[in-house]
């Protein structure tokens, strides 16, 4: 049994507590699992659109080029010159203002006493146009085609805006890591740091992947045919898209670009999210300061600094960035407190379960071992009450067999002492062949109605001589009311065969036995019969522990009272069966009370 429980504790108890702890223990990280998914997933849907709007930025280059070439085809482009910003106005409404260079360093429009916006372009531009001057710009230039540049081996094919190598090759004279103008929650370790931390700074690198480089316009252009380049003016974005006709490749034609109108054209780039996606999060065009452009949900408002996640466009629209603002920002926390309280309590569910399983399996072990040792103190118990009668009967069975006993009253007292224990043996097996009976549950009850009064005193009668001559005083109280009862007549009289030789066995120095049959007072429909003693009682505690099968409150090792431990179960287990019981309690002055009692009929027999 120890080898079962040793077993049990190695490969169930432990292992399963060993991982509801390491379980309990991952509970923590669940809010931070939680949004760490979160913020995979929707990091891939704001770099889609940071991607699309980087394209359709990009795409603003081949549509100026488109219109540049169909402005070409009618007139030539010295002719187109002149009036070039006026034209590009007309016919591209992207444009905000055109502007013509020639490679040597002449700006040919817009002229100075132009309109306003004119003058003040020239201002900011025309020294950098004019190769007089080199600015601070984010930079992205195209290859002319092949033929117009057969000259230029070296040129190579480049669509991208960040990694353009020419234009990095221009010399980036300075390159300032600025900070974004956001700090995404994924930038932090775990969304407990930012409670913490009221005004956090960012746990990783927080500094934009943009930069601007220092160059001339000439450098810039290199061999290029077309290109596009964005510098703040005054903290104000400017876009400035170039192309170099193949027609007259000494010309530059250029536009800067209308940004609100940018922006219209960028704002379905908001829109492509997923619906369900959509549902719980707002996509923002963010600008350089983190002031939403264009937003998926039109009402929606937060602190715009803070997006759940962001990415920023790059160099076509330098430190502009998607971000992304859950709808409900206390939502995920809810999730993961919902899902950390299931986890706890399925948790909490199996460590009951494993410590209920436990404690039945450690309780079935004990009664298990209290079974095995009780059936082999019944064996030695049995042994002994077999061979205890036994003995009596050969040895005054020889005696009167050999004659040695001529007196006639000897010679009835010794009959009487072999009768007595006949029947003490008879008890025993019968006792014991019933128990087995119904522990296989085959025993068999005869019904009938009979008198209880008649039960009870035919049994005391047979009894009754083996009792006085054991020097006991036994008192009958019978009432003269008869007392109906539906029931098996043998097994009642063994129920109270029992009773009364127990209280003869433990009866101690007090050989004083009372039996009385009564209607029990205050319950209608039921009889009693009670076996009362003067003798050793029943020790505290034991009280139900005498009715299990096998047990002994006064084992034979010690009290050298004979027993099997099976007279009350079976006693209790046929009344039971009758549909009463037997109990028992103290009786005041000493000694003990047995109780039968049992349901009575109304039929008299
Ligand atoms: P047995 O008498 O063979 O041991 P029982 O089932 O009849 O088995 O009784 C169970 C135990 O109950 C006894 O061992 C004894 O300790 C206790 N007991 C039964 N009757 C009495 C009684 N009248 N007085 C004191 N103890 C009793």
């Amino acid at each position: 049994m120890k080898k079962l429980a040793l077993i049990f504790a190695v490969a169930v108890l432990i292992p399963s507590l060993v991982l509801a702890w390491l379980a309990i223990r991952s509970l923590k990280d669940q809010q931070f699992l939680l949004e760490r998914q979160q913020s995979l997933l929707y990091q891939g849907t704001a770099d889609t659109a940071a991607r699309q709007a980087a394209d359709l930025i990009e795409s603003c280059n081949d549509e100026f080029a488109a219109v540049l070439e169909q402005l070409l085809r009618g007139q030539d482009p010295a002719s187109l010159v002149a009036t070039f910003d006026e034209t590009i106005r007309g016919h591209w409404p992207l444009a905000q203002l055109g502007f013509v260079v020639s490679l040597d360093g002449r700006v040919l429009c817009p002229k100075p006493n132009g309109r306003a916006e004119a003058r003040d372009f020239l201002g900011d531009y025309s020294r950098f146009l004019g190769n007089r001057e080199t600015l601070e710009v984010y930079s992205n230039v195209k290859q002319l085609p092949a033929q117009v540049l057969a000259n230029d081996q070296k040129q190579q094919e480049s669509s991208s805006w960040s990694k353009d190598s020419s234009a990095n090759r221009l010399n980036a004279v300075l390159r300032n890591t600025q900070q974004r103008s956001v700090v995404p929650q994924q930038n932090y370790s775990k969304l407990e740091q930012q409670v913490a931390v009221p005004a956090p700074q960012p746990a990783v690198d927080n500094s934009s992947r943009v930069s601007p480089s220092e160059t001339e316009f000439r450098q810039l252009i290199g061999e290029q045919s077309r290109g596009s380049l964005a510098r703040y003016v005054d903290n104000k974005l400017n876009l400035l898209v170039w192309q170099r006709p193949a027609k007259d490749p000494g010309t530059v034609f250029g536009a800067m670009l209308s940004l609100p109108r940018l922006v219209e054209k960028l704002e379905p780039v908001t829109r492509t999210m997923d619906r369900s996606l959509a549902a719980e999060a707002c996509v923002v065009l963010l600008d350089d300061s983190a002031r939403p452009a264009a937003k998926s949900h039109p009402s929606f408002q937060t602190n715009w600094k803070r997006p759940f996640v962001a990415t920023e466009i790059g160099e076509a629209l330098p430190h502009w960035e998607i971000g992304i603002y859950l709808l409900d920002p206390a939502r995920l926390p809810r999730s993961a407190g919902l899902f950390k309280l299931t986890l706890g309590l399925l948790i909490a569910l199996l460590v009951a379960t494993i410590g209920t399983g436990s404690w039945l399996i450690v309780t079935d072990l004990n009664r298990q071992l209290a079974l095995a040792r009780k059936k082999t103190d019944f064996v030695s118990n049995v042994s002994h009450e077999l061979k205890t009668p036994l003995t009596s009967i050969r040895m005054f069975s020889e005696l009167l067999a050999e004659g040695r006993v001529t007196d006639a009253g000897k010679q009835r007292e010794y009959l009487g002492i072999i009768t007595a224990e006949t029947a003490r043996l008879t008890r025993l097996i019968n006792n014991v062949l019933d128990l087995a009976k119904m522990d296989r549950g085959e025993k068999n009850y005869r019904l009938q109605t009979c008198l209880l009064n008649e039960v009870v005193c035919e049994t005391v009668d047979l009894l009754r001589p083996h009792l006085s001559s054991a020097g006991f005083q036994l008192k009958v109280a019978v009432p003269e009311e008869l007392i109906p009862v539906r029931a098996d007549r043998d097994a009642l009289a063994q129920i109270v065969v029992n009773l009364l030789s127990n209280a003869e066995k433990y009866a101690g120095e007090q050989k004083e036995i009372s039996i009385e049959l009564s209607r029990k007072s205050g319950a209608p429909g039921r009889a009693e019969v009670r076996v009362l003693d003067r003798g050793l009682g029943v020790p505290r505690g034991c009280e139900e522990k005498i009715f299990e099968q096998f047990y002994r409150a006064h084992d034979s090792l010690n009290s050298g009272i004979p027993g099997t431990g099976l007279g009350l179960t079976l006693a209790r287990q046929i009344a039971r069966a009758h549909g009463g019981d037997v109990c028992q309690e103290r009786r005041e002055g000493g000694g003990s009370v047995f109780t039968l009692w049992l349901p009575t009929t109304a039929n008299d027999p």
